[in-house]
């Protein structure tokens, strides 16, 4: 029985990735972290809430992680002293908290995915073929989320994004825009647009679009239940915890 240990479980995701593993004969949830126990007010019967990063990671085999930024950057840091497997869903992550991880990973294998579905990990690699293939396309990705949803542009509109630069050989940072308000002129070549729409109740849609002259090309995943991320993020902590040392994908997973 593989024992987990769980970081955003009072979170939306959090709840879901608790009733599968409930649901699953080979996982146990073992331990919770909360930044202060009396955030936690249902009921949690036989496993360990605390808010001691020692005392969380002592008791699990592997960390699933859907919190915050600052959720994930404190993980990472106890886990320094004490390593883990981890699957790391969190999205909105800086530039730092990534190196971090890009650094731990070289002590612990750890699965980050901005989204765990198997639609989204295919996306990428169809984003990644088109972009290289439909060479002149300008690219536009919108996505839209419910209106709770806090960092923009979501997490899987960046790795998608990441995904169309670098089939191309570009730095997204310098080419990424992210709204378009006034006269600014005719749209570069090289730039990719990353729109976001929040409202309602919406899981997550996202659209990559390859626009050519005579033509264009559209793709579309619709999540249409949250469920997808919390099985995917079970799929990824039973994988994680026989993979060396490295910083995986939901690809690694699939593939
Ligand atoms: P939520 O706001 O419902 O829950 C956030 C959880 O994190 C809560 O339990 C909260 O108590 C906890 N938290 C907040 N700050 C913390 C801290 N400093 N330390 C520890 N815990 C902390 O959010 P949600 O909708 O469950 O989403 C959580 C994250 O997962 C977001 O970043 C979201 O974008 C991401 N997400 C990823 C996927 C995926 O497939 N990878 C899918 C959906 C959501």
């Amino acid at each position: 029985m593989l024992k987990v240990g769980l970081v955003g479980y009072s979170g939306r995701m959090g709840q879901l990735i608790s009733e599968a593993i409930t649901q699953n004969t080979e996982l146990k949830l073992v331990s919770v972290y909360v930044r202060d126990k009396q955030e936690l007010t249902f009921h949690a019967d036989k496993i360990c809430i605390t808010n001691d990063w020692q005392e969380f990671l002592n008791l699990c085999d592997v960390v699933i992680d859907f919190s915050t930024p600052q959720g994930t950057y404190a993980l990472l840091r106890a886990t320094i002293d004490n390593p883990r497997p981890l699957v790391i869903g969190t999205t909105g992550l800086s530039e730092d908290i990534y190196k971090l991880m890009r650094e731990l990973s070289c002590k612990i294998p750890i699965l980050y995915a901005t989204n765990t579905s198997q639609g989204v990990a295919l996306l990428n690699q169809l984003a990644f073929i088109a972009s290289e293939r439909l060479r002149n396309a300008d690219i536009e990705i919108v996505e839209m989320h419910h209106h709770h949803k806090k960092d923009a542009p979501s997490g899987t509109a960046m790795t998608l994004a990441q995904c169309c630069a670098k089939a191309r050989g570009l730095d997204l940072e310098k080419i990424r825009v992210s709204g378009r308000d006034g006269n600014l002129g005719e749209r570069s070549k090289d730039e990719i647009g990353v729109m976001s729409l929040r409202g309602g109740d919406v899981v997550g849609r996202h659209t990559i679009g390859f626009y050519c002259d005579g033509e264009y090309l559209e793709i579309t995943h619709n999540a249409t239940n949250r469920k997808t991320f919390a099985l995917g993020a079970l799929r990824a902590a039973q994988w994680v915890i026989s993979q060396k040392n490295g910083l995986y994908s939901m690809k690694d997973v699939l593939e």
